[in-house]
């Protein structure tokens, strides 16, 4: 299990051009990322919009939808993990710096980059 703790400068990554990408070798990896992304904020936006319905008069029903509300949340804060994950790993295309380690500055393996696009680390400095 690899948790990848580089989230990014969000304030950064908004201003930056990576929604207009030059084209690139990595082009292909940033539309996947980009279309993942949206479907991932359509999604969010979803939750969101059921985690702030209220809640049923009746107590079991209740019971049932505080049980979902505590699912839904977990769902949320994963997405939003890798809406981050996604919008940093931009913004590494964009800046040229994708594919190289965030923490040592070596290549990362173009094998790990297929298996986990937005890994920001190589293997041995994401132990
Ligand atoms: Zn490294």
């Amino acid at each position: 299990m690899v948790t990848e703790q580089f989230i990014g400068n969000r304030d950064q990554s908004l201003q930056c051009n990576w929604m207009q990408l030059d084209m690139n070798e990595h082009e292909e990896t940033a539309k996947a990322l980009k279309m993942r992304l949206s479907e991932l904020r359509t999604h969010v936006t979803k939750v969101e919009h059921e985690l702030h319905k209220p809640l049923a008069a009746d107590s079991e029903d209740q019971a049932i939808e505080l049980e979902n509300q505590e699912a839904l949340e977990v769902i949320e804060k994963t997405e939003v993990t890798e809406i981050h994950q996604i919008e940093a790993t931009l913004k590494r295309i964009s800046e040229g710096t994708y594919g190289t380690c965030v923490k040592c500055g070596g290549p990362i393996d173009p094998k790990r980059l297929k298996a986990l696009p937005t890994a920001a680390t190589c293997v041995s400095c994401s132990v």
